[in-house]
């Protein structure tokens, strides 16, 4: 009785998340997908983060068991690093983030926080711990106060103005006739890619996670907003243990370490420099790139 169940409880926290506005599209499309088998063991524990250090050991992972997606990915991030993931569309990228979030559970190997792994941790404590920027940021139909303060349940107006102030939004709110209470979405402001983009880093501010995802956070915006709002990022990524997931490679020539991914295989790895004297698939798609950037500025 409780199989018949299942599916209109499913059904009900998916529109209750959506109304709520937890969680953004691809999130939802994941949760609809796996909310039934990724389940808290009996008398999980919560996850205790200290320094944060993450680790994917050997993980393997298929959506659909005849076809593998991710083929033995190994790497670790120091607490605070930053580790960059790039490679073409479709080469599983997004996979790792979702697997980090545990939306689906690693068909093989472990993904460990701090050594603990965690498909044994409760996900509500798991989820709180880490932070995703992604690449559309849905907005709500209500003030632009509330749509940077559901980044933390219960935030006071002196956080959400800190936060906006982080995300180096604040002055443009400031200048609305209606301040924190202007109304955006549908029925009020239209906001632009770039102003959109601080919002979710303001949320993230608040929600202030040690773990922090960047998910190809600023391919929708043109290069110059996107270099306004790389050193926003960059600030948010400082000391927090930070996966960057990008198509632009200029984002990605700091970061301590960058993985090449390749239908679903680490195929490269190593610093900016060191992938470039490789001469091998970083090296090209950083020269083809470089050459787009240059017709951009033409
Ligand atoms: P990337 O972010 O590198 O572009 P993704 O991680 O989104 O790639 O996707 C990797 C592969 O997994 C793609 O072939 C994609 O079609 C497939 N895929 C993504 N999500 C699902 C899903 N929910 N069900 C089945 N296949 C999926
Ligand atoms: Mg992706």
């Amino acid at each position: 009785l409780a199989q018949l169940f299942r599916p209109l409880d499913l059904l009900g926290m998916v529109y209750r998340t959506v109304r709520q506005g937890l969680i953004d599209m691809d999130a939802m499309f994941a949760l609809v997908d796996t909310a039934a088998e990724v389940t808290d063991a009996p008398g999980a524990p919560a996850l205790a983060v200290g320094e944060g250090r993450l680790t994917f050991d050997d993980v393997s992972f298929a959506y659909d068991a005849e076809r593998p997606i991710l083929k033995g990915v190994s790497f670790e991030i120091a607490p605070g690093g930053t580790l960059a993931v790039v490679g073409p569309s479709g080469a599983g990228k997004s996979t790792l983030a979702r697997l980090l979030f545990r939306f689906y559970d690693v068909t093989g190997g472990r993904i460990l926080i701090d050594g603990q792994d965690i498909a044994k941790v409760t996900q509500t404590s798991l989820r709180g711990a880490i932070g995703i920027v992604p690449q559309d940021t849905v907005l709500f139909n209500d003030t632009i106060g509330y749509n940077i303060g559901y980044g933390r349940e219960g935030s006071g107006q002196a956080e959400i103005e800190a936060a906006a102030r982080g995300a180096s939004i604040a002055g443009f709110i400031e200048s609305l006739p209606d301040g924190y209470q202007a109304r955006v979405g549908e029925r009020g402001l239209k906001l632009s890619g770039g102003e959109k983009q601080r919002v979710a880093i303001a949320r993230t501010l608040l929600k202030n996670p040690p773990i922090l995802i960047l998910d190809e956070a600023t391919s929708a915006l043109d290069s110059r907003t996107e270099a306004e709002i790389q050193g926003t990022l960059n600030a948010v990524a400082a000391r927090r243990t930070t996966i960057v997931i990008a198509h632009r490679l200029s984002t990605v020539v700091d970061a301590d370490e960058i993985v090449v991914l390749e239908a679903g295989r680490v195929v490269e790895r190593g610093t900016h420099r060191a992938l470039l004297r490789k001469q091998g698939l970083y090296a090209e798609m950083w020269t083809r790139q470089a050459s787009e950037r240059e017709m951009e500025e033409a």
